[in-house]
C-alpha cells in the first residue's frame, strides 16, 4: 500500500536534479519530506474505499473529487501544479485536460483494490478523468494500475512488458542507464511513464526500483511514487522501509491508509469519514 508514498518520500531531496543521478544515497535523511503525491495517494485510497469494490464511474468522480479536495484544501502546501490547485480551490471543479503526470501518481488505490484488469483500468481512467481527461493522462493512470494489477497477481516482468507495449504504445526499449542523460524535468505522462517503467523492468527489488527512479533525475519524486507502486505490488515493501517511511507521515494520513487496508480485507464496508 505504502509504495508510491515512500517513493515520493524518497525521491522528494532531489526533485529538480538536487541530487547526483547516482543510485548511491541515503533513502531517508532529515531533508525528505512527503509532497502532493503522498496526499494525492492518500486521498485517492479515501475516495476508493468509500466509492466501495462495485461502484460505478459516476461515484467514482464525486468521491475522488470530494476527498481530493478535502486533501488538497487540509495540506495546502505539498507543491501542486497552479492549474490542480486551482482545481482544488474552485467551487465547480471542471476537467482541465491534463497529461500531467499527477494521474500516475496519485492513482496506486486501484491497483490493490479489484479482480481483473480491465475493472482495474475502468477505476483508474475514472480517478484520472477528474482533472486529466486528456488521453495521455488517462493512459499514464490506467497503465500505472495495470501494471500493479499484473505484478500483484502473479504475472513476469517480460509478460507485463508485452501487455504495456501491446496496450499502451509505450516506448520501454530504453535501459535506465541510457534514459539517465536524457532525462529533463518534464511533469508529463508521456514523458514519466516510460521512465518509470524503465526503473520497475530493470530493478531487482522495491528498493533498486525506487534508486533507478530516483537515478534519473528531474521529477523524482514522482517518478518513484509511480515505479515504487509497480515495485510494491511485485516485491511489497521491505520491513526496515516500512518502518523507516511511516515516520515521516501524518496521523491522518496513516489513519486513511489504515482504513483502505482495512476495506482490502473486506473489514470494513461503512464509510469512515
Ligand atoms: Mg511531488
Amino acid at each position: 500500500m505504502y509504495g508510491a508514498i515512500f517513493g515520493d518520500i524518497i525521491g522528494s531531496r532531489f526533485e529538480f536534479d538536487r541530487g547526483g543521478k547516482t543510485k548511491t544515497f541515503e533513502l531517508f535523511t532529515n531533508q525528505c519530506g512527503w509532497t502532493d503525491d503522498t496526499v494525492m495517494t492518500v486521498a485517492i485510497m479515501e475516495a476508493l474505499t468509500n466509492a466501495g469494490k462495485d461502484a460505478d464511474a459516476d461515484t467514482i468522480h464525486t468521491e475522488c473529487i470530494r476527498s481530493m479536495k478535502k486533501w488538497g484544501k487540509r495540506y495546502p502546501n505539498a507543491g501542486y501544479g497552479s492549474s490542480f490547485f486551482g482545481w482544488v480551490l474552485t467551487d465547480d471543479p471542471e476537467p482541465y485536460g491534463s497529461f500531467g503526470n499527477g494521474s500516475a501518481m496519485r492513482v496506486s488505490a486501484a491497483g490493490w483494490i479489484y479482480d481483473t484488469v480491465e475493472r482495474t483500468r475502468e477505476v483508474a481512467k475514472a480517478t484520472a478523468e477528474v482533472t486529466h481527461n486528456h488521453p495521455e493522462g488517462i493512459k499514464g493512470a490506467e497503465c500505472t494500475a495495470a501494471v500493479m494489477f499484473l505484478a500483484r497477481t502473479g504475472k513476469s516482468k517480460e509478460e507485463i512488458k508485452e501487455y504495456v507495449i501491446k496496450e499502451f504504445g509505450y516506448d520501454v526499449s530504453k535501459t535506465v542507464d541510457e534514459l539517465r542523460p536524457l532525462h529533463e524535468h518534464v511533469e508529463w505522462c508521456q514523458d514519466s511513464l516510460p521512465k518509470a517503467l524503465a526503473s520497475f523492468f530493470e530493478g531487482d527489488s522495491y528498493e533498486d526500483v525506487v534508486r533507478n527512479a530516483v537515478s534519473l533525475g528531474g521529477d523524482t519524486d514522482t517518478l518513484a511514487a509511480i515505479a515504487g507502486a509497480m515495485a510494491d505490488a511485485m516485491y511489497g515493501v521491505p520491513e526496515e522501509i516500512m518502518v523507516q517511511g511511516k515516520k515521516w507521515l501524518e496521523k491522518d494520513m496513516l489513519d486513511t491508509i489504515k482504513g483502505f487496508e482495512d476495506f482490502l480485507q473486506n473489514k470494513k464496508d461503512l464509510k469512515y469519514c
